[in-house]
C-alpha cells in the first residue's frame, strides 16, 4: 500500500515546515490528490492516523484532502475534456492520442502551524 509511503513523507515535510516556522506544532496540513494516482483514500486515512501519532509535532494534526478529477486534451484534434480514471479516449473524434492535464497531483496545498508562546 503506497498510501504509507506517500504520508510518511507528507508527515516529514509537516515536521520540517514546524521546526524551520519555531512553531509549536502542525494543526492541519491540505493534500491535493488527483483520481489518477488511485490513492485510496481509507487507506490514506489509516495511515495518518497511525504515522502522525509518532511525533508530538503531528500527533494532532488533521488531514484535509482536495480530490482532483481527471481531465486530458486530446492531441488530434485539441478538444480538452473530463475523465474518469479508465476514459481517456477523446469525446469529441475518438482519439486515443490524449495528454492528461489533471489528474496525477500529489501536492501539499498548505500547512496549518500552531506558533511558539515564545
Ligand atoms: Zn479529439
Amino acid at each position: 500500500m503506497h498510501e504509507l509511503g506517500i504520508v510518511d513523507g507528507v508527515l516529514s515535510t509537516v515536521r520540517s515546515t514546524v521546526s524551520h516556522e519555531g512553531a509549536k506544532r502542525a494543526l492541519g496540513v491540505t493534500l491535493r490528490i488527483g483520481d489518477m494516482t488511485e490513492v485510496v483514500r481509507e487507506s490514506l486515512d489509516f495511515a495518518w492516523d497511525v504515522l502522525r501519532e509518532e511525533d508530538p509535532l503531528t500527533a494532532d494534526c488533521v488531514l484535509t484532502v482536495e480530490e482532483v478529477h481527471p481531465a486530458s486534451v486530446c492531441r488530434a484534434c485539441g478538444a480538452s475534456f473530463d475523465h474518469d480514471t479508465r476514459h481517456l479516449r477523446c469525446p469529441a473524434c475518438g482519439s486515443g492520442d490524449t495528454r492528461l492535464l489533471h489528474g496525477r497531483e500529489l501536492d501539499i496545498v498548505s500547512v496549518e502551524i500552531e506558533d511558539s508562546d515564545e
